[in-house]
């Protein structure tokens, strides 16, 4: 990866660079930082005559060669000096709240609008909404682009940002036309290599966040982290981590919780990591007691379902979507629980 001197390298430098690399196979992928660009060498980036000539040019500040597979992603890449702010919410320093709905009903609008003003009152930074839903059977709702028109106006009544899930391309430049402000890869997109390159390529540069959430069949934590890498290497290093739970689930749970890979994941990588007790634990009454696990494991924040009236609710929210007291009280106790773990420095 190259570090150029200035924030960014200038068009000419650009191309003097892509010419050096070329030479050796390689290509440039420009990466777009929160205050800076860094340049990925994709290929064969080892040749030691190419880094000799990458590191003599006046303009370079150095190059560095990160052994692992998910280099951009690594705790010493430069991208973990950038100070990353989403929501309001300046991220490691202040815990980040998501909450909404799994499934946007578009016959009900109230339902999600209401739901909406819950999770602004319960403190929440993002909203949450499935508008397209990968089911396992395919008789179930699948999504309606109509639920899009209602997270707009939830948007636009409460400030609201918002995440929903693509699962395709026309999803892709649908919710990029109407500028949802997060993309979510799901747990069964998750390794879905060119879902994951084209929406970093998609987003490269531009202020859109993806939320990658772990696939329920990865192993070990580098299979996680190298999805992400996809992203990240494709452009767009804006991400959230989302542990949400893997098969086989255990016993009496929908999934095996796996809040405490946010360990590993933040030993590992500089990438913050939000938690998703909801689907973890498949139950909202598990759901509290699995949110202040996650943030006690290291999530930077949490990813929760909610909903106004969870019975009336579709998808998952029957079974695993907080009320709004219940959201209120999580999210309250969250936030106590946040400041035990991470004293704020009292200026003396
Ligand atoms: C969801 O967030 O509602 C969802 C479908 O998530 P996952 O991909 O984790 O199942
Ligand atoms: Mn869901």
């Amino acid at each position: 990866m190259i570090i150029p001197r200035e924030a960014s390298l200038t068009k000419a430098q650009l191309e003097e660079v892509r010419g050096i690399v070329a030479e050796f196979g390689c290509e440039i992928q420009e990466i777009v930082g929160a205050h800076r660009r860094v340049y990925a060498i994709l290929g064969p980036e080892t040749h030691e005559v190419m880094f000799n000539r990458l590191i003599g040019l006046p303009y370079v500040d150095r190059v560095d060669h990160i052994e692992s597979g998910y280099r951009l992603l690594d705790r010493t890449s430069e991208l973990a000096r950038q100070e990353l702010v989403l929501g309001g919410v300046a991220l490691g320093t202040d815990p980040l709240f998501i909450a909404g709905p799994c499934t946007v009903d578009p016959e009900e609008p109230t339902l999600t609008l209401e739901t909406a003003a819950a999770v602004r009152e319960a403190g929440g930074h993002l909203l949450r909404g499935g508008v397209w839903k990968p089911r396992t059977r395919p008789y179930s709702y699948q999504g309606d682009s109509r639920a899009l028109d209602t997270l707009l106006e939830a948007r636009e009544r409460t400030g609201l940002p918002l995440v929903v899930e693509v699962m395709d391309g026309d999803q892709l430049e649908t919710a990029l036309a109407l500028g949802v402000d997060v993309l979510q890869v799901g747990a069964r997109n998750a390794l879905n290599y060119s879902l994951l390159k084209e929406i970093g390529r998609r987003t490269a540069g531009s202020e859109t966040w993806v939320l990658l959430k772990r696939s329920l069949s990865m192993g070990p934590v580098d299979e996680f982290l190298s999805a992400a890498e996809y992203l990240a290497a494709a452009g767009n290093p804006r991400l959230l981590l989302c542990p949400r739970g893997t098969a086989p689930a255990l016993d009496g749970y929908r999934n095996h919780p796996d809040e405490s890979i946010a360990q590993l994941l933040k030993e590992k990588s500089w990438a913050p990591v939000v938690g998703d007790p909801s689907h973890a634990t498949g139950r909202a009454a598990y759901v509290p007691a699995a949110a202040l696990a996650a943030l006690a494991y290291g999530a930077d924040g949490l990813a929760l379902e909610a909903h106004v009236h969870p019975p009336r609710g579709i998808g998952d929210d029957p079974k695993q979507a907080l009320d709004p007291e219940t959201l209120h009280d999580t999210l309250a106790r969250a936030r106590a629980f946040w400041e035990l773990l991470h004293p704020h420095k009292v200026p003396a």
